[in-house]
C-alpha cells in the first residue's frame, strides 16, 4: 500500500475526462487500496484515480470512517469501489449540500444536486451491480464522478466565486503552502473533503 500524491486545482489533469477500465485485474485492486490509503490519510471521504494522476474510471468512498481515540488512526468503516459508474436514475429534486475536495484544500462551497441517484457500476471482481444512494453517500458520489468527466465541485457554481478560489488556490500552490500539506492540512470539516 502506498499514499499517493494529490493533484491539486487548478491542473489540466484533473479537467481530463477519464477513460474506461476495461480489465479489472491486480493492479486496479492495487490501486483501489492506494486510493483509500491515501483518502484516509487525508481525513477524506472520496477520492477519484483522476486526483492521485490516474486518468482510469475508478473512485473509492467512505462516509463512516471514525478516529479510533486511542490510537489516534482511523477505522474504516463501510468501503466503496466503483469501477465505471454511471448514473441511470437520479430523484430530480435539489439537495444542497457543502462540499469540499481534496484537490481543493480548505475551499468549501454549496452545491446542488439530486438527494438520490442509483448508479450502475462493476466492482473489484468485475461483477456489475446497480445501487441507490442517498444521503452523503449519493452527494460524495455524485462528487466523484464529475472528477471521472474532468469537472470539480466549484464548476457547479458562479464563475466570480470560482475564479476567487482558483486564483487562491494558484497563489498558494506558487508559495508552496501544499508541498508538505499531509503534515499541516487543516482539521475539522473533514466531512466535506472528496
Ligand atoms: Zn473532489
Amino acid at each position: 500500500m502506498a499514499i499517493l500524491p494529490i493533484l491539486i486545482a487548478p491542473d489540466p489533469i484533473l479537467k481530463t475526462k477519464s477513460e474506461r477500465i476495461d480489465t479489472i485485474d491486480e493492479s486496479i485492486r492495487q490501486l483501489a487500496a492506494d486510493m483509500f490509503e491515501t483518502m484516509y490519510n487525508e481525513e477524506g471521504i472520496g477520492l477519484a484515480a483522476v486526483q492521485v494522476g490516474v486518468l482510469k474510471r475508478i473512485l473509492v468512498t467512505d462516509v463512516t470512517w471514525r478516529t479510533r481515540e486511542e490510537m489516534g488512526d482511523i477505522e474504516s468503516g463501510e468501503q466503496y469501489v466503483l469501477i465505471n459508474p454511471e448514473i441511470i436514475e437520479d430523484s430530480g429534486d435539489e439537495h444542497v449540500y457543502k462540499e469540499g475536495c481534496l484537490s481543493l484544500p480548505s475551499q468549501f462551497s454549496e452545491v446542488t444536486r439530486p438527494s438520490e441517484v442509483r448508479v450502475r457500476y462493476q466492482d473489484l471482481d468485475g461483477k456489475s451491480q446497480e445501487q441507490t444512494f442517498d444521503g452523503l453517500l449519493a452527494t460524495c458520489i455524485q462528487h466523484e464522478i464529475d472528477h471521472l468527466n474532468g469537472i470539480i465541485f466549484v464548476d457547479h457554481i458562479s464563475s466570480v466565486k470560482r475564479d476567487m478560489i482558483l486564483r487562491k488556490l494558484t497563489k498558494q500552490k506558487r508559495a508552496g503552502v501544499f508541498d508538505h500539506h499531509e503534515h499541516d492540512h487543516v482539521h475539522g470539516e473533514h466531512c466535506n473533503h472528496g
